[in-house]
């Protein structure tokens, strides 16, 4: 068989599989995506496209974030310039519930339903959860929006209080596949973010669970995280690909290829029909505009606008006019109820 005509196979199983019966692909078929040619890459993402307008609809939902506790994290996540264990130039920084609900009201400003308070922390302690009480609180008394949080490891109690204060949805990332994560952190370990991942879903709030590309995984293990995810079925899936900052030890790795980023993103939503698939972080430097456009007529209907948490990420106003452009109107707040 030549490689066009396997190509042609794995596109007519997906379009059958996925977008006909509405069925996500497993890991080898997802591995086949990955290896389609160049060529083939059209199609692909019309196919990952069509699939998310099935399933998903033309609305992009959009979200902001805003760090609460920047840098000093004692994990050593190899990707990140947040962990205390590297020589980046992160300082540890503390929002205050005013600047709190300053961002919120900034990012609702901008059409977004959701907003998300992350924190550079291993899990919450006691400051944290006290501090995410009264913000949440907060935000919720001045601001019309839905409130997510990040903030690592959870254990039960931490997950019901989180729910009780009115949190919505919660993120916590698998990073990289199983076989993958050893590479990438050393302090805390795969199963641990699993057991934090099922304890959100069984609470009732919505998971939000993604990972990063780009990080040296062989195209297999991105295909595993893949699949892994899918297994998860998380309400949302962020996707990062990897954008090395200085100082870390992925810092030196090469930019992924945009055609592979683009690849990996239909092949994410052929193994989440169902899922807001989200642009997270990279995405810039990794697709470029032309790429991003790409992305979003390719499997993505999520959206981060502002600043991401260490890199400085575009100007929302650029990202809701290609919203316009493309004709893909955002999800307005009253849906997500
Ligand atoms: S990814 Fe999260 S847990 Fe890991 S070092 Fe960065 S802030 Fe800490």
């Amino acid at each position: 068989m030549t490689a066009q005509a396997v190509d042609q196979t794995i596109l007519d199983i997906a379009r059958e599989q996925v977008l006909d019966r509405g069925e996500a692909l497993g890991y080898d078929h997802l591995v086949q995506v990955l290896q389609t040619s160049d060529d083939q890459l059209p199609e692909l993402l019309a196919l990952a496209h069509e699939v998310r307008m099935t399933y998903n609809g033309p609305d992009i939902e959009v979200e902001g974030i805003v760090s609460l506790k920047t840098g000093g994290c004692p994990e050593d996540c190899h990707f990140c310039s947040q962990s205390g264990q590297f020589t980046s130039p992160v300082r540890s920084v503390w929002l205050n519930i005013p600047e709190l609900v300053r961002a919120a009201k900034q990012t609702r400003e901008t059409g977004a339903t959701e907003f998300c308070i992350v924190a550079a922390v291993r899990g919450p302690d006691e400051r944290l959860m006290t501090q995410m009480r009264e913000g949440v609180k907060a935000i919720h008394a001045e601001v019309d929006i839905q409130v997510a949080a990040s903030l690592g490891m959870l254990t039960q109690e931490q997950v019901d209080d989180l729910r009780d204060m009115g949190v919505h949805r919660y993120n916590h990332n698998l990073e990289a596949a199983r076989s993958y994560f050893p590479q990438v952190v050393t302090t805390h370990s795969y199963e641990e973010r699993w057991d934090t991942c099922l304890m959100i879903k069984e609470s009732g709030m919505e998971l939000c669970c993604g990972g990063l590309v780009g990080m040296g995984e062989t195209l297999e293990q991105r295909a595993e995280l893949a699949a892994q995810l899918g297994e998860l079925e998380p309400h949302e899936v962020p996707l990062n690909f990897l954008n090395p900052r200085p100082g870390t030890p992925f810092g030196d790795l090469p930019l992924m290829p945009a055609n592979d980023a683009l690849r990996t993103i239909a092949a994410f939503r052929l193994a989440l029909p169902r899922t807001i698939l989200r642009y997270a972080g990279g995405r810039e430097l990794t697709l470029g505009d032309l790429g991003t456009r790409d992305g979003l007529t390719g499997g993505i209907n999520a959206v981060i606008v502002g600043n991401y948490l260490t890199t400085l990420g575009r100007d929302p106003k650029e990202d809701l006019a290609l919203l316009e452009d493309l004709k893909m109107p955002i999800k307005a707040l009253n849906q997500t109820l």
